[in-house]
């Protein structure tokens, strides 16, 4: 007679690439994973059997999800924090729970508590019109950078605002909106003279245990995340322990459970070398690389977190991984051009989303390691593997990538 097999169950909220990442990792963990999914062809829903459609802002759908599950996660930031307040008051495992996660989903909360902690925070200020909105210009320069507090991704709610522009459709459109939004008003900044991006990947688990992996840099390009190189190249050691610092902080002050990513501006000479941009509390684009880069992938540690396990060694494998997110080209056949990409960069790692092609839109990555002194010829190699995956097998990886430097 076989023994019942008892797993814990965690329930992601969100179908997208984020929680298919997890799933593999779920699988060897022994650890049985559910989705709520946007609709039956979210891409997570492909690879994970139990994966209900329904939507994420109707508090009897969430409930319904959660009373299945051990624990409640997120592969995006667009549940309504009420709602998870209310399944907390319930009884359900929420990780990580409101009152940390709503400074992922709010960057003006994100901000006011990044300024009480007193890390490095960019001038900012909550605006509710256009004469304050003038004013905040008028004090630290234009253009600025407008955002909404909420509901922003990939570039989408932010905004740069030169002085003529204060009037315009669009700014006024924003402005218009916060009401009905319920938004405590408009989140602008100074434009940050930033000589690059950074991203400071952590994990925290409900009992306290921390982890931070090495510091990245993070290229963006049309503000989506494109490239990632770990360790950042030339960081200043003091610069990077002030970035995990930062981070650890955020994630212990906060209170967070699982990963968090904090998102940061390289900024020589203020305050400690870096400045906060902002915060994400999930697996992120950022973190790709542990998949292949690192003793503990950002997907099995998020799970590891969330079920309040012992934290795994975020220790680099390799000397250097750069990881190349595959945005959607001319290329639609992604399986068609694979075997050319694994033809010409068998030390690639090609990851893909099973998500139909668009342009831009995030469909897979490809993760390729090795020693620091090879840096050129690895970040060579990732680009040319996700460029053959992007045009196709015929394209001449050299001469399609915008990027190449
Ligand atoms: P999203 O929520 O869409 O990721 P972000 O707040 O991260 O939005 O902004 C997207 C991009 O815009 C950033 O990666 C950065 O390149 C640029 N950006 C955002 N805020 C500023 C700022 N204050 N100064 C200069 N550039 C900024």
């Amino acid at each position: 007679m076989s023994l019942p097999v008892t797993a814990p169950v965690i329930g992601v909220i969100g179908g997208g690439q984020l929680a298919r990442m997890m799933s593999p990792e779920a699988s060897e963990l022994g650890i049985e994973l559910r989705v709520l999914a946007e609709s039956p062809e979210s891409c997570a829903a492909a690879v994970i059997p139990h994966a209900p459609v329904g939507d994420h802002t109707d508090l009897a759908v969430l409930r319904e999800f959660a009373r299945r599950v051990d624990v409640v996660t997120f592969d995006h930031e667009h549940v309504p924090t009420e709602h998870l307040r209310v399944l907390e008051e319930e009884g359900v495992a929420v990780r990580p729970g409101p009152q940390a996660l709503v400074h992922a989903q709010d960057k003006i909360r994100m901000r006011e508590a990044v300024d009480r902690l007193g890390l490095p925070n960019p001038r900012w200020a909550a605006v509710a019109d256009a004469d304050q909105l003038l004013a905040f210009g008028r004090e630290v320069g234009w253009p600025v950078v407008l955002k909404t507090p909420r509901g922003g991704y990939d570039g989408k709610g932010v905004m740069l605002v030169a002085e003529d522009a204060v009037g315009s459709a669009p700014v006024r459109a924003w402005f218009e909106a916060i009401p009905q939004k319920g938004w405590s008003g408009l989140l602008v900044e100074e434009k940050v003279p930033f000589t690059r991006e950074l991203s400071a990947l952590v994990a925290r688990r409900p009992s306290g245990e921390v982890r931070a992996w090495d510091v990245v840099e993070s290229v963006q390009t049309d503000s989506v995340c494109d490239e990632v190189t770990a360790p950042a190249p030339g960081l200043d050691p003091q610069v990077a322990a002030a970035a995990q610092r930062i981070a650890l902080r955020l994630a212990e002050e906060l209170g967070v459970s699982g990963v968090m990513a904090a998102e940061l501006f390289e900024v020589p000479g203020r305050e400690g070398g870096v400045l906060v941009n902002e915060l994400a509390m999930r697996p992120h684009n950022s973190g790709h690389w542990t998949q292949d880069g690192a003793v503990t992938s950002q997907f099995e540690q998020h799970l590891r977190a969330v079920l309040d396990l012992p934290l795994g060694s975020t220790a680099p494998v390799a000397g250097v991984t750069v990881m190349k997110n595959v945005l959607g080209g001319a290329n639609e056949d992604l399986a068609g051009a694979c075997p050319a990409a694994m033809a010409a960069h068998p030390e690639a790692k090609v990851h893909l989303y099973g998500k139909a092609v668009r342009p831009g839109r995030k469909v897979g990555h490809v993760n390729l390691s090795g020693p620091a002194a090879e840096l050129a010829q690895v970040r060579r190699a990732a680009r040319e593997a996700a460029a053959i995956l992007r045009d196709g097998p015929a394209a001449d990886p050299a001469a399609t990538d915008p990027t190449d430097r």
